[in-house]
């Protein structure tokens, strides 16, 4: 028994010492990223429900890798916002996504809010504000081109401190989204006194909405709530007609997903938009 012991403990070492060599090697190559512009941002459209017309786009971050491609965010943020490299990935995405959103601009199309998901460290950051209004003011952005999105979780850490954050950013006028909204945290009682401007439902109350009941009786329930404390609603995750339909019966202003497109390269969302 003894000796087993020692072996369990040596094989446990060595993977250790293996997820520790991965970890290392994970962190030069996001640092070699960042220096070699090799992250990318996609775009998803985001549609008004009865008129489908385009009123957003969200950017999605892709790392273009020298070697295994495009690959997910869910593959590297995590460990980003483990080791701190978050904070220099977020500013890179604000940056890009809001150049985009001016070049699209000069471009002369109809107009849209760019949103951009923002993690915890970056909202929490204390040059946030400045650093939104210095990139408005530096492209020459209106306030309503910008959408910042926070999930549920980002949002309950500090109840004082998020009230501050978001009081600041609504002074900018741009426009705030709680993002995931209905996972996790019940949040009902923070809607009363979070200066947000938008819901964004989760996707997981979309996948069988028209089958499950009870899914759609909280949905309801939450478009009422949102109507009656006058914040925008967009659902994410639509991906069939039947889905669409059901929603056009519904308060929900706006959609997202899969039925109206995946994120999409620059090249490929330009499509969606119309010329003022
Ligand atoms: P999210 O903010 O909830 O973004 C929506 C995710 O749902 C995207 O995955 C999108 O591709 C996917 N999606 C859109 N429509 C549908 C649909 O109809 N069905 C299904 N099943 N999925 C759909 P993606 O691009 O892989 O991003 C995953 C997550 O990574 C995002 O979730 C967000 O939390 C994070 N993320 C992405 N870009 C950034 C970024 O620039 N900064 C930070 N901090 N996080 C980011
Ligand atoms: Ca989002
Ligand atoms: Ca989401
Ligand atoms: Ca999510």
């Amino acid at each position: 028994a003894k000796k087993q012991g020692k072996n369990c403990f040596q094989f446990y070492t060595r993977e250790i010492n293996e997820s520790e060599r991965i970890r290392k090697k994970l962190y030069k190559e996001l640092k070699k990223a960042l220096k070699e512009n090799q992250f990318v941002l996609y775009f998803q459209p985001q549609l008004n429900i009865h008129t489908l017309e385009v009123t957003g786009v969200e950017a999605l971050i892709r790392w273009d890798h020298p070697e295994r491609g495009i690959l997910s965010p869910m593959e590297f943020i995590p460990f980003a916002e483990e080791s701190g490299l978050i904070s220099a990935i977020d500013e890179w995405v604000l940056g890009e996504a809001c150049r985009q959103r001016a070049d699209w601009k000069k471009m002369g199309f109809s107009p849209f809010s760019m949103s951009v998901n923002l993690s915890a460290r970056q909202f929490y950051n204390h040059s946030l504000v400045d650093d939104v209004q210095n990139l408005l003011k530096e492209l020459e952005l209106a306030p309503n081109d910008l959408t910042l999105e926070m999930t549920e979780g980002t949002l309950m850490t500090d109840k004082e401190k998020t009230i501050n954050v978001l009081k600041r950013l609504g002074k900018t006028g741009v426009s705030t989204s709680l993002d995931d909204f209905g996972t996790g945290y019940s949040s009902l009682s923070y809607l009363k006194f979070l200066p947000i401007n938008k819901l964004k439902i989760d996707r997981s109350f979309m996948s069988d909405i028209t089958e499950d009941v009870r899914d759609a009786a909280i949905l309801e329930a939450i478009f009422t709530l949102a109507q009656r404390l006058k914040l925008d609603v967009i659902v994410e995750g639509v991906e069939t007609m039947e889905q669409l339909n059901y929603l056009k019966e519904t308060s929900c202003g706006e959609a997202q997903g899969y039925f109206f497109s995946r994120p999409l390269p620059v090249s490929e969302i330009e499509g969606f938009f119309k010329r003022a």
